[in-house]
């Protein structure tokens, strides 16, 4: 098959690029570099079957020929990223998905959106199910990213009501693993790369918010799951790992994987940072059959080897 993937070059593009090329498939990534790591670039670059188009998808998608499937990832996902052009993050989300609609509505190819947990905001519901509307600051530092992809979704779902366009919404949850930028500033790359540095991480708030965690394989394979999922499945549907833990007990998990202690600092807590996050994974489980399977402290030390392989883990030198 030929599969184009926005984002190609991100963090969860890398992983999915890498596993349809090892599947057989063509790729085409389309990315505009701005959130990529390098390294990401290099390990795909030269693969049988693999193609970067640096481009923009807030401008029109130029001709690219045809697909089987379009993947769309492209958006910052870290929050200190999506934070910096927060306009820009807007736009990919809604000019963005409108531009990847109109590619692929020419020959009908159907399209896979990378929607979030965030679309639930700051839920006061738990765990959160598909069902729950969410609780969004539509006007607070992390809205371009939570009402852009809320936008989207309603794009998705009005072109396809609309024209029959086939369309497949993934919420995903907290995700993490190989790949991940060094300086990509989620929690978790922050945490094991501080730690293999012998540095202190820094704690927002009291540690005491909760997120979910789930290994990048596990999701890769949710992707491809809904991918191959019954014709009339739209989602959304939430994929993620249900083991729901406090910052304070990553950083405990870290601690065991790692063998060491780690120093903690603590800061103020950031702006409409979501006090609690966990799937409801029931929907995944009864329509695609698909649960993460993938440990935290299994997780952290895959993801500790890598950031050693690619040599992240020295420490910063200022
Ligand atoms: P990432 O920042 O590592 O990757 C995003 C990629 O998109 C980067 O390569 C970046 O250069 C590219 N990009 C950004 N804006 C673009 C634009 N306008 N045009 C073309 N390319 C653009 O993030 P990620 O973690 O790989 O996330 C991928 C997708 O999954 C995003 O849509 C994100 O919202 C979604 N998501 C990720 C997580 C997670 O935990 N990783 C959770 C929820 C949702
Ligand atoms: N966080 C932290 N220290 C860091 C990075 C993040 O305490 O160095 C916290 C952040 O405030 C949030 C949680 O970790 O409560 C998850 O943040 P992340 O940026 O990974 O993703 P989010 O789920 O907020 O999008």
């Amino acid at each position: 098959m030929r599969y184009l993937v926005t984002g190609g070059a991100g963090f969860l593009g890398t992983n999915l690029c890498l596993r349809l090329l090892d599947d057989g498939h063509e790729v085409v990534a389309v990315d505009d570099l701005s959130t990529s790591y390098s390294g990401n670039v290099s390990a795909l670059s030269g693969k049988p079957g693999f193609k970067l188009v640096q481009h923009d998808i807030v401008s029109p998608l130029p001709e690219l020929g045809r697909f089987d499937f379009i993947y769309n990832l492209a958006c910052p996902a870290s929050p200190s990223k999506y934070q910096k052009n927060p306009m820009q993050t807007f736009r990919t989300s809604a000019w963005g998905v409108w531009n990847v609609l109109q590619f692929a509505s020419v020959s009908k190819t159907p399209v896979f959106q990378a929607s979030t947990s965030e679309v639930y905001g700051d839920p006061l519901v738990h765990p959160q199910s598909e069902g729950y509307l969410g609780n969004v600051n539509p006007i607070g530092p992390r809205s371009c990213y939570d009402e852009g992809k809320r936008a989207a979704e309603t794009l998705l779902m009005d072109f396809h009501r609309k024209t029959g366009h086939p369309v497949k919404i993934a919420r995903i949850f907290n995700t993490y693993g190989p790949h991940m930028d060094p300086g990509d500033g989620r929690v978790v790359s922050e945490f094991v790369l501080k730690a293999l540095r012998d540095e202190p991480v820094t704690i927002y708030g009291n540690g005491l918010q909760t997120r979910s965690f789930c290994y990048v394989d596990d999701m890769i394979e949710g992707f491809v799951r809904l991918e191959r999922s019954r014709a009339d499945f739209t989602g959304p549907v939430n994929l993620g790992n249900d083991n729901e833990c406090a910052l304070l007990e990553l950083l405990g998990t870290l601690e065991s994987a790692l063998g060491k202690k780690v120093e903690r600092n603590f800061a103020l807590a950031l702006e409409d940072d979501p006090k609690q996050r966990k799937p409801d994974c029931s929907l995944a489980k009864k329509e695609l059959g698909w649960v993460a399977k993938i440990g935290l402290e299994d997780g952290l030390k895959k993801t500790a080897d890598y950031f050693r392989k690619i040599g992240a883990s020295a420490p910063a030198i200022s």
